[in-house]
């Protein structure tokens, strides 16, 4: 799926979080979005998502007009995964990767053979296997952020949106997750995802979109937008920019010391 966003704007409250704000991406790309916190990026995600409605300008899913697809059909196309997401009841992790398939299913409908195997592969890619029959609220935050992960693959979206994917996941499965997702866009899957962690972003991203000001100051290969200029104008941290050992990423790291008040 391709996604255009063109002039968007949002405030909460009539504070200005989105101004004017522009994006083009791809299908099949997967593009990071960074930038400070407090800079928009789970607001622009929201918004793309149709969970929060732009106050200007609009959102284009391929050719369609974002708010004039119907809801069930926008949730059979796009799947989000929020920062922080909690189950009211003790439902099993099976249960609520199951929740995924729910916009696929027509009213009293049972499961099919191929929401099961949706269901089971999602399992499988998030290596669940072992917390199925598991509450959810008893898993620890990186258990947890797997599921909703699974939650979202099973609904076999064509655009993912992912909020800090792996803010709560030990090395092994930061990795793990981003390989998942990179072998999903080879499957035409385009993702957006906000990434704190800029070497994670350089690393995986096509392109990288960095936020300030309510607008998208920079959007281009991760070595153009993730340069020491930019790093500092917009975080206000000086950082040294070297080629990474990993072919084609680059590796940012703090000048410590150097902090801006
Ligand atoms: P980021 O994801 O880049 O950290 P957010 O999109 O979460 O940024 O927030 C952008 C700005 O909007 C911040 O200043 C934040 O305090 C504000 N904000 C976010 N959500 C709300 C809300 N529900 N009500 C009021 N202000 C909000």
């Amino acid at each position: 799926m391709k996604v255009e966003v063109e002039g968007m704007h949002f405030s909460y409250n009539g504070i200005g979080v989105l101004e004017g704000l522009d994006l083009t991406v791809r299908r099949g790309e997967f593009i990071g979005i960074v930038g400070p916190n407090g800079s928009g990026k789970t607001t622009l995600l929201k918004n793309i998502g149709g969970v929060l409605e732009p106050e200007g300008g609009a959102v284009y899913l391929d050719t369609e007009e974002l708010s004039t697809i119907p809801i069930k059909e926008v949730a059979t196309k796009v799947a989000a995964v929020q920062q922080e997401t909690t189950v009211g009841f003790d439902f099993t992790v099976r249960e609520v990767v199951e929740m995924g398939r729910f916009p696929h299913l027509e009213r009293f409908e049972r499961h099919t053979e191929g929401d099961r195997r949706a269901i089971d592969k999602a399992i499988e890619i998030t290596e669940l296997e072992d917390f199925s029959d598991r509450c959810v609220n008893q898993l620890s935050g990186g258990e947890k952020q797997r599921v909703f992960l699974a939650l979202a693959l099973a609904q076999e979206p064509e655009l993912l949106l992912l909020d800090e994917p792996t803010s709560s996941l030990d090395i092994n499965y930061q990795i793990k997750i981003m390989e998942t997702v990179r072998q999903l866009q080879s499957e035409g899957l385009t993702v957006i995802a906000a990434i704190h962690d800029l070497n994670l972003a350089a690393q995986y991203a096509d392109r990288v979109a960095l936020l300030s000001e309510g607008k998208v100051k920079v959007l281009g290969k991760p070595d153009c937008v993730l340069t020491r200029e930019n790093i500092e104008q917009v975080f206000g941290v000086e950082v040294e920019v070297e080629e990474s050992e990993v072919k084609g990423s680059i590796h940012i790291f703090p000048k410590t010391g150097n902090l801006r008040g």
